[in-house]
Order: C-alpha cells, then structure tokens, then sequence
C-alpha cells in the first residue's frame, strides 16, 4: 500500500515541475506596475531597480505590505550581518500576500519576528576559510582544488550568506569586513601561488559572486588560470541564473566572455563550467528557461548547490520539486548544504535528523546524476562530508561528530542542531555558562576515535557578535 501511495502521490505532482510561471508577474508591485516585460527583462533594469533599503522597498511595494512589516525589517536588519540588496526580480516573485512564509522573503529580507539567539557554538566564518588562505581572497584546503574569490560584491545579498565576514557592505552586526575587491595585483598573487602548486588541479571562482565580474576581467580569470598546464577544470560560481537571470540574455558582452573562456577550456581539452544556487522551486520561472536555453545552446554545462534551509526547501515536497525543475531546465542538482553555522540565521537551519530525512525521500525520484548529495561544510575547516558519514550523532543534544581523513587526518568535527529543534530543557542546557563545553566533550567520547587534536572545530574560534 504505502509504495502505491507514494507513486499515487508523485503521480498527482506530476508535471508541476514543468508548469513555470511566465506572466507579467512584477506588475503586482506597484512600483514595478508600469514597466513592460521589454524593460523588465534587462539587466540594466534589474541592477538600477535593486533595492537596498527599507525607504527603497517602501517606495516601490506601498501598501502592499503593512506598517508592522517595514518596523519588523528594519529591526531585522539591525541584527543581520549582511546587508540589504534584492533584485526587482526576486522582489516581484514573493507572494505578497502570505509574505512572512515565503520562502524568497525568508532568504532575502530579515524580520525581527523571525529571528532566533544564536547557537552558542556558532561562529562567523564558520568554515576558517581564512585560517586555510595562503593568499587573502584564496582558500586552499583540499589537496587538489582550490577556492578563489576575486570580488566581494553580488548581485544580491542572502541573509545567510557564509561569507559575511567580507562579503557586501559593513554591517553594525559584523562591523568592518574583511575586503576582497577586485584587484588584479592581488589576483597575480593567486595565479602565482596556483603556478607553484601543481598538485592543483581545479579551481572554483567564487566570491563574491562571478556575476559582478567585468567581461574582460572574468575572460581574463578564465584564460589565466587554463593557461597553467597543471589546471584541469574551472567551475564559475554564480547566484545569478536564480535572482538576475535577465542578465544572461541581455547583456551580451559578459555572456559571451563566458563562452569564450567555455570555448578555450574545450580547446585545452579542459573543463570550465558555471555553478549556480537555487533553493526554491518558486524560484525557477519562464526566464530562467530561456536564460538557461541560451547556455544549453552554447554547450555550458551548469550545476547547482542548494542550501538546506527551514521554510524554504525542508520538505520532502519542496524538495523533489526543486530537484525535477532544475533538472527539466538542465541544471544538474549537485549540493544540498547543511545549513552553515552562521550568525543570525538560526531560524533558516534544520537539524541533521530533519535533512537526512528529505535526502532520504530524495534519491529515487530522478536519475542518480540529478540527485544532489546532501553534505555538511564543518565548521572549522573539516570540509565536506556526506551528512550521513558522521562517527557520532547525539540526537537528544544535537551534536554530530565527523572525521575528514583526506582533508584534515586525525582531527574531529563537529556540526549542531539548531536549539529550537531541541528539547527545552536541552536548550536550557546549551545557554548555561559552562555547559556547552561539557556537551561536546560527552560526544567526542562517545565518537572514541583516536584523535590527536580533539575538536579541530573549536580551535580556531573567531567568536561570532552576538544579538543585541
Ligand atoms: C567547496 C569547496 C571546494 C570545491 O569542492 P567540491 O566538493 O569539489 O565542490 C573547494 N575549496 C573549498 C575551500 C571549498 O569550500
Ligand atoms: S550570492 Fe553567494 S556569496 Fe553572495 S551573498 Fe548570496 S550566498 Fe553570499
């Protein structure tokens, strides 16, 4: 009965995947009631429409969200570490109407009201990307491959941002960012350590986002790094076919740098490719198809990292539609993030028993190449981990332990479970003073390795600025 169930079900979802919405959906916002899907559908237009204000976003939606709303945001805002900046795209596809659900409004605009404390155990830069960077802006944590972020700025700025410890404008809850602009002396010091270090075979440019590259300084990235023998394979890392998908069609001089530097790596007989990040299947609609059909057409191939986040994509649901709208696009699901241990977003997390639960109601609805593996970044520099290779996972407490054997020998790591998925009285536990520290140490027991640096994750402990 229950295998009928479950096909009666995926039959009855059936093509929802396939239905992508393309009417004039910005005309609901007043601000954006005028203006034809000639203009909407520029770059230009999206770029001078952005807006990166509570006063912008008053403007432009009027009454369509109420008083309460805008004093919510902007309380929210105080507590953010990242800035405000959403495209008129991204604006016009939230439902307004059911605003404080939806899945767009909960990854772009911060309401107090939904704002959770932190984890005590959290940190910005919770990944030490700067504690593995031989070079400022160049993350070389894996033997083979390495991180390269060029520029600091976006398209738009996610709330939940891993990188808010230099990416987008200073915030009161950060306070000055690390800054990573485009420079190109700096970038020659990448190249350079890159050359010297043959054993690195691929190269991910990220940032930042790739999107707010120059044409001319992403051909020149591209050709650069294809240049050294030893490079393989690059991957562009990009949000942009997600929240500014017009610039794809409209501003050519980028899209064809793109392809060119795709035109060189195929020369080479390399690889270079664009990775994007979805995470709702609200997110997908008739310009991202035709966006997409122009990649296809110029034989790039594109993948996407989701990352995992409560609201958003937490249901098997949500999930599998995702996954088959991507796929029905051609962009091959890739990741699914555990949602990194970052400041001010706790309401976004989910815990790892929640996520392995959707992975598992997942794989099987597609082809094995369009199902994304569903890992955990660990905090501290572990790297990547199959979320369900952890040595130990205290349920009751919400303490995952792993081990990264090839990246980092003999130390441990560790993940949490956001405190609102857990018992009250565990939570209690963790906001006591002394407590957390007992906490971990009861699960690094219980995982029994032989560790030589136990708990590589709490070492390096930039501490994150806490909610006022
Ligand atoms: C994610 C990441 C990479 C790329 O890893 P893949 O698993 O190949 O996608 C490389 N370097 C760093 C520091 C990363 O965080
Ligand atoms: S686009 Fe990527 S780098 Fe930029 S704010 Fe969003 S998550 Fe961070």
């Amino acid at each position: 009965m229950e295998f009928e169930e479950a096909l009666a079900a995926v039959n009855a979802g059936e093509g929802a995947h396939r239905e992508l919405r393309d009417d004039d959906y910005w005309r609901q916002i007043p601000g954006f009631g005028k203006v034809d899907r000639a203009e909407f559908e520029t770059h230009l237009f999206q770029q001078r429409a952005s807006v990166t204000s509570v006063a912008q976003l008053r403007e432009v939606l009027g009454d369509l969200a109420g008083e309460s709303f805008y004093a919510d945001l902007a309380e929210g805002i105080r507590n953010a570490p990242m800035s405000l900046r959403i495209s008129p795209h991204l604006l016009s596809l939230i439902d307004w109407n059911e605003p404080v659900t939806d899945p767009i409004r909960s990854q772009f605009l911060p309401l107090r009201s939904c704002q959770q404390p932190d984890h005590p155990m959290l940190r910005l830069d919770s990944l030490a990307e700067r504690k593995d960077s031989p070079v400022p802006g160049l993350t070389h944590r894996y033997p083979d491959k390495a991180l390269f972020l060029p520029v600091d700025t976006c398209p738009v700025y996610c709330r939940f941002c891993t990188r808010s410890y230099a990416v987008g404008a200073d915030t009161e809850r950060v306070g000055e960012k690390a800054k990573l602009h485009a420079n190109l002396a700096r970038w020659e010091e990448a190249f350079a350590y890159i050359s010297a270090h043959p054993g690195l075979e691929d190269v991910v440019i990220s940032g930042g986002d790739s999107y707010n590259l120059r044409p001319d300084h992403l051909e020149l990235i591209g050709r650069r790094l294809l240049s050294i023998p030893h490079v393989r394979r690059i991957r562009y890392a990009t949000k942009g076919l997600c929240v500014l998908p017009q610039k794809i069609l409209s501003d050519q001089r980028w899209t064809d740098a793109l392809t060119r530097v795709v035109e060189e790596a195929r020369r080479l007989h390399k690889t270079a490719v664009v990775h994007t990040h979805f995470n709702s299947a609200q997110e997908i609609v008739g310009v991202t198809r035709r966006a997409m059909n122009l990649l296809v057409e110029r034989g790039i191939t594109v993948r996407c990292q989701t990352v995992l986040q409560r609201g958003v994509n937490d249901t098997p649901e949500s999930m599998q539609l995702l996954v088959k709208r991507l796929g029905f696009i051609n962009i091959q699901p890739y990741y699914v993030y555990f949602h990194d241990m970052v400041p001010g977003v706790e309401d976004l997390r989910t815990s790892l028993r929640e996520g392995l639960e959707v992975e598992k109601r997942v794989r099987g609805v597609t082809a094995g190449f369009h199902t994304p593996a569903f890992v955990v970044d660990t905090m501290g520099g572990g790297g990547k981990r199959d979320a369900h290779s952890y040595e130990y996972y205290d349920r009751e407490n919400g303490v995952a332990v792993f081990t990264s054997p090839a990246v980092k020998p003999g130390q441990q790591f560790l993940y949490f479970d956001p405190l609102a998925s857990l018992d009250p009285e565990v939570r209690r536990r963790w906001l006591t003073d002394g407590e957390p520290q007992q906490v971990v140490n009861e699960a690094l027991r219980q995982a029994d390795l032989d560790v030589r640096d136990p708990a590589g994750c709490l070492s390096h402990a930039t501490p994150a600025p806490r909610f006022s």
